[in-house]
């Protein structure tokens, strides 16, 4: 995949990472007519370590970015149910709005829309900073690169523009698999989530029929079971789930709930993951990152300087931090094992308790800026 290639060298934006916070700030620079370059040391499909659920709040980013149709044209998974388990309990939620969609498909699909709207993509190189003078940024991306403005979409791992983040003592790790040949047990359209002493796991069933498994663990749990794979078989267990035989390739990610100590620089933004990041549980990774990117684009046609990043600051609370809120108070409910086996146990004889909770998660943005023109 590449787009336009620009020939005076000089990138109105270098966006650093391919995922959905970087492909969607590319996209929707690209359609307001800047020359932009997107850059990921990866090749795609890659795999990332992620639950693939995209919930209502994601996909109206996605709309009012112009991608609305992208997931169905895709075959995403409509979700209609949430089974949690703990301490043997289990309750059933409904579940509206939300759909599952593998991270191959979609990462893909976002970086062929930002080609599509003329960014150039260079994969597989990963990028260094040179310096920056009064053009614009130097990069190292497997040979000389220039831009005016850097957008850092690094995620969790990148260490570009933010190396020291503030990581909270008490983050779990995050791991994930993909299952080619699931029990039936699990089955398409329901979100399993099995809370543990140990961490939580979630699966759920992908487009093409595997089954991706997500997990948040204490670091300590994964050396008292010795793997990932036997700290989710520890966790399913507990919950009375079924566990997943003869899975071997598990990838784990460092510790997830942290904070960049900012998110803004003369001549750079951070976005998505790179901007922070707090567990997952929740699903809403992927909202973030594109509600990020699509309130971050309109600012990059405008010049540099405190304003314009005083402007990202107060687009980033609204529309990512201000939403983080109910994912902590779940996520310190699912520290306490007391207390995560009375909410199931509630919810088990009162489902429409968690009402409240899901219309939050799942509310749509207010006012994520559109991007108008040739949408998918
Ligand atoms: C266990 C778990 C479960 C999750 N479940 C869900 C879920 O169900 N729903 C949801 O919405 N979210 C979920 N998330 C969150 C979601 O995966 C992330 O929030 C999302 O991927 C963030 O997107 P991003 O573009 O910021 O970063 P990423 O998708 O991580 O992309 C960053 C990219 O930057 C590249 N990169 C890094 N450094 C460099 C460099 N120096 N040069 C070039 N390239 C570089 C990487 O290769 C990578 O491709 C989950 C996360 C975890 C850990």
């Amino acid at each position: 995949m590449a787009g336009t290639v620009v020939s005076d060298a000089i990138y109105d934006v270098a966006v650093v990472g391919a995922g959905p916070a970087g492909a969607v700030t590319a996209y929707a620079a690209a359609t307001r007519g800047l020359s932009v370059l997107l850059l990921d040391k990866a090749t795609f499909p890659r795999r990332k370590v992620c639950g693939c659920c995209l919930n209502a709040h994601a996909l109206s980013a996605l709309a009012a970015v112009g991608l609305g149709g992208l997931p169905a044209k895709l075959g995403a998974v409509p979700l209609t149910r949430i089974e949690l388990a703990a301490n043997g309990r289990a309750a059933t939620l409904p579940q509206v709005g939300s759909v599952s969609l593998s991270r191959d498909a979609f990462d893909v699909a976002l970086i062929r829309a930002a080609t599509d709207a003329g960014a150039n993509f260079r994969p597989g190189v990963t990028v260094k900073l040179l310096g920056r003078d009064a053009g614009g940024w130097h990069l190292d991306a497997g040979g000389p690169v220039r831009a005016r403005r850097l957008v850092d979409a690094s995620g969790l791992n990148g260490r570009l523009l933010n190396p020291d983040p503030v990581v909270s003592p008490t983050a779990r790790i995050g791991a994930g698999t993909v299952v080619d040949h699931p029990a039936a047990e699990y089955a398409r359209g329901t979100i399993y989530l099995g809370a543990g002493r140990g961490g939580y796991v979630g699966l759920v069933r992908l487009e093409d029929g595997r089954l991706d498994v997500a997990a948040a663990f204490d670091a300590a749990h994964v050396r008292a079971t010795g793997s990932l794979a036997a700290a989710a078989e520890a966790v399913l267990r507990e919950a009375g789930m079924p566990t997943l035989p003869g899975v071997a390739e598990w990838k784990g990610t460092p510790p997830l709930t942290r904070r960049s100590r900012e998110i803004a620089g003369p001549g750079w933004f951070a976005v998505g993951d790179a901007a922070g990041y707090i567990e997952p549980f929740t699903g809403e990774g992927m909202a973030w990152a594109v509600a990020g990117a699509a309130s971050l684009a309109p600012l990059l046609t405008e010049a540099d300087g405190d304003a314009v990043r005083a402007a990202w600051r107060a687009a980033h609370r609204k529309h990512v931090v201000a939403r983080q809120y109910p994912c902590r108070a779940i996520a310190a409910v699912l520290r306490s094992p007391r207390l995560c086996g009375i909410a199931v146990r509630a919810l088990h004889y009162w489902p429409a308790a968690a009402g409240p909770v899901v219309r939050q998660l799942n509310r749509p943005l207010a006012a994520v800026p559109a991007v108008a023109p040739g949408g998918i």
